[in-house]
């Protein structure tokens, strides 16, 4: 794959103030000169890492749901929570508004990101450009604020802390799915850098125009 050029200026986000960015090399890196805030990163194998954590993000979503979560005895009373389960026990105790926000923050919204970073991603590594791509890629970078898997993994985490002296918990597959599946998203967000993706959209966008 060719090398995205990192040409042009670029406006840090917190002060406005105007860079040229172009030249620079794989692995580097500019911040503000005025406060310090990240400007880019440049990665020749950026796409080629986002399409791998999009999509091993995903098989391990999929697992994540198939399998058991958690399962816990207490009083020889044993309960077995799937990760579906956790929204459907909400809507069950009469809390659909939780319960549609609980499978949106972590599961729709982020297996929606992973699924569009796919594709995405791989367009661009086939060098291909359609103009679909501009408003996915605004709707990708609007709506990957609103996914809450790591803060979900914490809570889960802190709360297995407490229930541990209640009831005898029994970890399932489903938790570790979810665990490398929290992982591959905060690395394949990570590795969307705004800068070098909008440039490498332009620059495919521009090779299309010129035929
Ligand atoms: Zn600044």
């Amino acid at each position: 794959m060719a090398t995205p050029a990192s040409a042009g200026l670029v406006a840090c986000p917190s002060c406005d103030l105007l860079f040229d960015v172009g030249g620079m090399r794989h692995g580097e890196k500019a911040v503000c000169t005025r406060c310090g805030d990240f400007l880019t990163r440049v990665r020749d194998d950026c796409f080629l890492k986002l399409q791998s954590y999009a999509i091993s993000g995903l098989v391990s979503l999929m697992i994540a749901c198939a399998f058991p979560f958690l399962s816990f005895e207490s009083s020889g009373l044993e309960s077995i929570m799937t990760l579906p389960q956790t929204a459907q026990q909400l809507y069950d105790q009469g809390r659909p508004d939780l319960a549609f926000l609980v499978a949106g923050f972590i599961i729709v919204i982020p297996a929606a990101v992973l699924g569009l970073l796919t594709v995405l991603s791989t367009c661009i590594i086939r060098q291909r450009y359609y103009p679909w791509m501009v408003p996915v890629t605004r709707l990708v970078f609007h709506v990957q604020n609103w996914s809450m898997v790591e803060v979900f993994f914490i809570g889960v985490l802190v709360s297995l802390v407490k229930i541990a002296h209640m009831a005898t918990v029994v970890i399932g597959i489903s938790f570790w799915a979810y665990g490398a599946f929290a992982l591959c998203f905060v690395a394949s967000v990570g590795n969307l850098d705004r800068l070098q993706y909008w440039n490498e959209l332009e620059r495919l966008a521009g090779l299309k125009r010129a035929g």
